[in-house]
Formats: structure tokens, sequence, C-alpha cells
């Protein structure tokens, strides 16, 4: 069964592979960023919370987003397995996954982070033209990414849990090496 964890900073094109890769082992792609975004777009309560941290590059608040985790991990499609992206990006967050997954029986294989040096990742995200990736929104992100996301690089690799995949190869060589990991 595979089960694994998405890292990296924004850019590190942690979307593109967790979507390609899904669909070649056929298993949900759960990526917290395209669920927000679809909640804004709708304005569900959801959404209505999430959009002004979602458009200042601030991450939104824990307890949504571990809300809406714990229901969509609770479906069935992701009963075969599951690409986690964007999701845990703070300690709070991965302590709540680990002890979810084991209330449910589950355990991912790893989490993978994806290494992109920084002036790869900025060039990416100006040319990607997102709503939220003006120049000044980006540079939070980088540094909301680095105060509150990274520390998860250290949080896995004590669980003997981390992979490092080198981020910044052509996308076919990226996908081929996360293959191997499947
Ligand atoms: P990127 O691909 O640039 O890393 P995402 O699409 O994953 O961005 O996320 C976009 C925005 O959604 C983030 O800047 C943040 O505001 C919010 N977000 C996504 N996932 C989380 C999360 N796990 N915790 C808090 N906020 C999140």
């Amino acid at each position: 069964m595979t089960r694994l964890i998405f890292l990296g900073a924004p850019g590190a094109g942690k979307g593109t592979q967790a979507k390609v890769l899904a669909g070649l082992c056929k298993i949900p792609h759960i990526s917290t960023g395209d669920i927000l975004r679809e909640a804004v777009a709708n304005q569900t309560p959801l959404g209505m919370k999430a959009k002004s941290f979602m458009d200042s590059g601030e991450l939104v608040p824990d307890q949504l987003v571990i809300d809406l985790m714990r229901e969509r991990l609770s479906q069935s499609d992701a009963h075969s397995g599951w690409i986690l992206d964007g999701f845990p990006r703070t300690v709070t967050q991965a302590a709540f996954l680990d002890d979810l997954l084991s209330e449910i029986n589950q355990l991912y294989n790893y989490a993978v982070n994806l290494e992109v040096p920084d002036e790869v990742l900025i060039a990416r995200l100006l040319g990607r033209g997102r709503q939220d990736d003006t120049e000044d929104v980006i540079r939070r992100r980088l540094q909301v990414y680095r105060e509150q996301t990274a520390p998860l690089i250290n949080f896995y690799q004590t669980r003997q849990k981390l992979v490092s995949v080198d981020g910044n190869a052509p996308p076919d060589e990226v996908t081929a090496d996360l293959k191997n990991l499947v």
C-alpha cells in the first residue's frame, strides 16, 4: 500500500509530482492547497475563513486544516493509499497526523523531501502566475516555509522516515526517482 507525504518548499514541484505519481499508483492525490482553493472559489464557510491567510502567504490556522484532513482521510477512496501534498505543514499538524493514522490503523511509507535551491524556487513561483504568486506574497510564503514547515525535515528524519529527492532535475527524472520509492 502506497502512502506518501510530500514535503518541500513552495515551488518545489510537490503538486506536479504528487499528481503524476498518484495517477500511476491509482491512489488519491490529496492537496490541502487544492481543497482550500476550491473552498475559497465556492465561498464555503471553510473558504471564507481561509481566504485572507492564503492571499497574504500565511498558513491557514492548524485547526481548520486538521478538521478538513480528518474528514478527507476517512473517505472511502483514501483506504487504498494516498499521497499527501501540502500537509502536514507544521509540527502540530504532523503530530496530529501521527495520532490520526494510529487511530485508524494506517502507516505512511515515507516523507519525501523535494530539494530545490531558493533562487530556483523564486523563479518558478514568479513564472507560475497564480493569484497568490506576487513577489511579496512569495517571499512571505518562503519565510513561513523556513520557520514553520522546514522543521518537519528533522521530525521525519528522527522517525527514520525521511527520503530526499533532487527536485531540481528535469520533471521526468524526478518522477523516475519517486517511482523507485513505491
Ligand atoms: P504551494 O504549492 O505554493 O506550496 P499550496 O497550494 O500547497 O501552495 O498552498 C497554498 C496556500 O494554502 C498556502 O500558502 C496556505 O495559505 C494554505 N495551505 C495549504 N496547505 C496548508 C496547511 N497544511 N496548513 C496551513 N495552510 C495551508
